[in-house]
């Protein structure tokens, strides 16, 4: 990550030139709007890239990824499984016992551990290693409600949430790290080699029978109780959306059958640029960012990212101005020093005189604040937090209309269920109500009435679960 290298105090430059503070307000306000025709814009451009991406194998920034999952439950899944959910703050450990279709589950056991900032950045085999002694100390408490049946190993579905070029079920190599993951050594290789060496090193005897990304068993996991579910979305750390695809519209795997005749497709959306209003701060993170150029949909509206666009603003109103007091924090001017949770528990206080507003500029930031000045960060967090949630609204319409337009009727013929989940659409409402505005006006109201995004907390890892369960190596005894 880069670090700053200006001085602990840096001289406020006195009397303010053109960038007044409300300079700096009003312009990054005009370039981050999102009118209609721009969301419209989004939208149109995000089903374009969508087809692309199936025509051809880098056919667009969208890399439509085949999962292999051409099944989803059914609810009569039967017998104990594990998942595994690699994410982006944290890992997730989980044990599910499903009693097929009158049970469906009997008991579910979950750990979360959240993962060192040096393994971020280490080896692929510090990391696996990691995860995997976490899953087995999980796995030795395993208690009498939970029943392996007779003659079976444990069986693991393995949630890895970064793009990954799926092989098979229970294979797929590592494209890239996202979300501040530098490990070197996994890029190319198989993920689930690295963990099942892992697992060996540990002794710990599982065998992965899925390998999933986080939206495809966000999707699993809903639909288990809601068929109407046909996309889902991840607005966490990062930002992902999968959906369900007709097997014969994918130009680029023209073998491609299944016997539902349909197929789940992750399409790595958060590598999406095209038509996105963007300002100088989204460019300068970008450009010291461990991957510039890349995953810029994800850089504009995921969480790991939005109170790092704010800390960049009030940066650069802090030099501008004193109005942030006479010299330039060296708090404020490390990368990252404000996060999204920062920015979001700004956002609800209602106060008059935005007392947490003050102390959370002063701790995460160094600022002591008046309260015109808390106003002006309010303004900026609202700013950004509204341009993340409705293009994340544009990018959901852009899915919608493609499938709307490829097959007719059903997504607007009926109900339709967007499974939703992540810190960042879970925890900020703001953001939440920005993303649905943005549905509302570009589906209109009779549309948009049609479609329910609904947050799936956690869905991915019991969706792991069953993906494990209907891909189980074993023979299926239902
Ligand atoms: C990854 C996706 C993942 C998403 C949400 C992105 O950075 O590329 O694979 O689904 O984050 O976790
Ligand atoms: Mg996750």
């Amino acid at each position: 990550r880069p670090s700053s290298f200006r001085p602990r105090m840096t001289a406020i430059r006195s009397g303010a030139g053109v960038d007044t503070i409300n300079h700096v307000l009003t312009k990054l306000q005009k370039e981050c709007a999102t009118p209609l025709p721009v969301l419209r814009h989004v939208a149109d451009s995000m089903a374009n890239d969508m087809r692309a991406g199936l025509a051809v194998d880098g056919g667009s920034d969208l890399k439509m990824i085949l999962s292999y999952v051409d099944a989803l439950p059914t609810g009569n899944e039967k017998g104990l499984f594990y998942a595994l959910d690699l994410g982006g703050t944290n890992f997730r450990v989980l044990r599910v016992q499903l009693g097929g279709m009158d049970q469906r589950v009997i008991a579910t056991e979950a750990e979360q551990v959240s993962i060192p900032q040096e393994l971020m950045s280490g080896t692929s085999e510090e990391l696996f290693d990691f995860i995997a002694s976490g899953l087995a100390k999980f796995a030795e408490k395993e208690s009498g409600e939970f029943q392996l049946s007779q003659g079976r190993n444990r069986e693991l579905g393995f949630t890895f949430s970064f793009p990954v070029k799926q092989t098979s079920i229970d294979s797929g190599i590592l494209i890239k790290w996202t979300k501040g993951f530098a490990v070197s050594g996994t890029a190319g290789k198989d993920v689930v080699a690295c963990l099942n060496e892992a697992m060996k090193r540990q002794g710990l005897a599982m065998q992965v029978s899925a390998l999933v990304n986080d939206t495809v068993g966000t999707l699993a996991g809903a639909k288990y109780w809601d068929n109407d579910v046909m996309v889902a979305v991840i607005l966490g750390t990062g930002t992902n959306a999968c959906y369900v695809e007709r097997t014969d519209a994918i130009p680029k795997s023209p073998g491609k059958k299944s016997q539902s005749g349909t197929t789940i497709i992750n399409t790595e959306w958060g590598a999406f640029s095209t038509g996105l209003p963007l300002t100088e701060f989204d460019r300068g993170m970008d450009a010291e960012s461990i991957n510039p150029g890349e995953q810029i949909f994800e850089k504009t509206i995921s969480g790991m990212y939005l109170g790092e666009i704010v800390r960049r603003v009030v940066l650069k109103m802090a030099e501008a101005e004193s109005l942030f007091g006479n010299s330039i924090p060296e708090k404020l001017q490390t990368p990252f020093s404000l996060r999204t949770p920062h920015i979001c528990a700004m956002q609800q206080d209602t106060s008059n005189d935005l007392d947490a507003v003050g102390s959370i500029l002063f701790n995460e930031a160094g600022i002591e604040s008046n309260v015109r000045a808390r106003q002006i960060v309010l303004e900026v967090c609202d700013t950004i937090a509204k341009r993340g949630g409705r293009l994340a609204g544009a990018g959901i319409v852009g899915i919608l209309q493609k499938m709307e337009h490829d097959m007719k009727g059903v997504i607007f013929g009926k109900r339709t269920v967007v499974a939703m989940d992540g810190g960042l659409y879970e925890n900020y409402p703001q953001y939440r109500s920005y993303l649905q505005d943005a549905v509302t006006e570009l589906l209109g109201p009779a549309l948009s009435e049609k479609i329910v995004i609904e947050h799936s907390k956690d869905g991915s890892g019991i969706g792991a679960a069953l993906l494990a369960a209907a891909n189980s190596k074993y023979k299926h005894d239902f």
